[in-house]
């Protein structure tokens, strides 16, 4: 069963990132890295679903380079969750982006993929919540092209559900990539 759902996470995956190119392009904006680079953001994850796929992708990777991202790993979760005191936003690198680039590219949770574009959100009965997109974009410049966020959000609660029933999963989750490597 665990297979199906991965199959379904996969193409929602490629639904987004095709979305995503889509409106990138209708703004004639590429992500070549920047200084504010995203993979440095404090980004929780909160599936069980994700987390899931990112570890089945991280266990093909060869033995030393999942030595050296675990390592990377609790060197993060420690600056950023020092003991005994508040959580450190410090803007250090994910510990998969090596040289700028994502090791788990394609196992990359949704917010690594949603990132960067102005988008909206809807919650029931509620008005759209937009974003503003990253400061690379420049698109405080630029005419809103829509990317609402919501359909996707959607989908992933039905994946996220129909995992959890299959494995008795319970509770909430909410883990940076750091904290999902190392709690494996
Ligand atoms: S998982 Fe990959 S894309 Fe996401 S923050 Fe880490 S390095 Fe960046």
């Amino acid at each position: 069963m665990t297979d199906k759902t991965f199959k379904s996470l996969a193409d929602l995956y490629n639904t987004m990132d095709k979305t995503w190119n889509k409106v990138a392009a209708g703004y004639h904006f590429k992500c070549n890295g920047c200084e504010d680079n995203c993979c440095k953001s404090l980004f929780f994850h909160h599936t069980y679903i994700e987390k899931a796929y990112l570890l089945h992708g991280f266990n093909q990777l060869d033995h030393n380079k999942k030595e050296k991202i675990l390592g990377r790993a609790t060197n993060y979760c420690k600056k950023t969750f020092p003991q005994n005191s508040e959580i450190k936003t410090l803007k250090i690198y994910c510990p998969v982006n090596k040289n700028g680039h994502c090791l788990l590219y394609l196992y990359r949770p949704m917010i690594c993929r949603l990132h960067g574009l102005p988008h909206e959100l809807s919650k029931p009965g509620c008005e759209p919540v937009k974003g503003p997109g990253c400061n690379a974009g420049l698109f405080y410049d630029k005419a809103y092209i829509k990317f609402d966020r919501t359909p996707f959000y959607q989908q992933m609660a039905q994946i996220e559900m129909m995992f959890r029933q299959d494995l008795n999963k319970i509770g909430k989750i909410k883990e940076t990539v750091a904290q999902m490597l190392i709690s494996q």
